[in-house]
């Protein structure tokens, strides 16, 4: 791939919300600039080296979809799914309106799906939707340029008292937050696979009120459930109910992990205040 100097991109959506499509609207804006490392958007298949997919495949886009993919170039014809939806089916897996070869309907119905199942896919670049820095990226791990233009660097939590110590390390302080920082970055993250943006924020911050209350207890644990499951009974959305159960059990993921690391790792990598 990394012969590839400048390519051609044609762009579907195969049943998207329009999250990611702004999305990748937005990395052609003169802000990004797409164009500067060589990328082109075309408007038909029959000259493009890459697609772009977004959208988690529904049953009317399907054929399209193969339709396009077969225009293309037999070579390098480099799939890229974008976004959450297109790599997996994302929330809308189970939906009616997918293309799904799964026998199993709702709940029961495996988490795969999205554009994988009619297209060999060469690249996922998750997230819901993901940034355009997430694409520029992918985008240049596609053209072989990232390792010959980017250079590392690191940014290291400190205890107040250590300076970084390689050239490459950047100091970062990391500020109060009611639980670590570090959990909290990560189950937003994660939590952006499950939910959409515009729900993210407002189930993170009730967990984390939950989390509160549960480790004012002896054994927050046990509570922690206990409370999750009484917001899971109030709670009518479904996607909201799943997505708490999975930062329930994220939570304790990362927990477990940090308090297993030994005594100068945690030095290494400190949480701030909070369980
Ligand atoms: S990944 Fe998120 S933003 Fe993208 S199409 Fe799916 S729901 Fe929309």
């Amino acid at each position: 791939m990394a012969r590839l100097k400048s390519v051609w991109v044609y762009h579907v959506d195969a049943g998207s919300c329009n999250g990611c499509d702004i999305e990748v609207l937005d990395v052609l804006t003169p802000y990004y600039d797409l164009e500067r490392l060589g990328i082109k958007v075309v408007p038909n298949p029959r000259h493009a080296d890459v697609l772009f997919i977004t959208g988690p495949l529904t049953r009317q886009t399907r054929i399209a979809i193969r339709k396009a993919y077969e225009a293309m170039p037999p070579k390098p014809r480099i799939v890229v799914a974008v976004g959450t939806c297109a790599s997996s089916g994302g929330i809308f897996y189970n939906s009616y309106a997918l293309y799904n070869t799964s026998p199993q309907r709702g709940r029961d119905r495996l988490r795969s799906g999205g554009p994988e199942m009619i297209v060999p896919i060469d690249m996922y670049i998750p997230g819901c939707p993901p940034s355009p820095e997430e694409i520029l990226y992918g985008v240049a791990q596609l053209l072989g340029i990232k390792e010959k233009k980017m250079k590392g660097e690191y940014w290291v939590a400190l205890p107040p008292e250590e300076k970084p110590k390689a050239e490459n390390e950047v100091e970062f302080r990391i500020p109060d937050r009611p639980i670590p920082l570090r959990y909290w970055l990560t189950l937003r993250e994660e939590l952006r696979r499950v939910v959409g943006y515009y729900d993210r924020d407002a189930v993170l911050d009730d967990f984390i009120a939950l989390v509160g209350k549960a480790f004012e207890d002896e054994n927050p644990r046990e509570k922690l459930h206990d409370l999750v499951t009484g917001y899971f009974l109030k709670e009518k959305d479904s996607r909201i109910k799943v997505a708490m159960r999975f930062l329930e059990n994220e939570f304790w993921r990362l927990y477990d992990e940090y308090t297993s690391l030994g005594e100068s790792m945690r030095r290494k990598y400190p949480v701030t205040a909070g369980v």
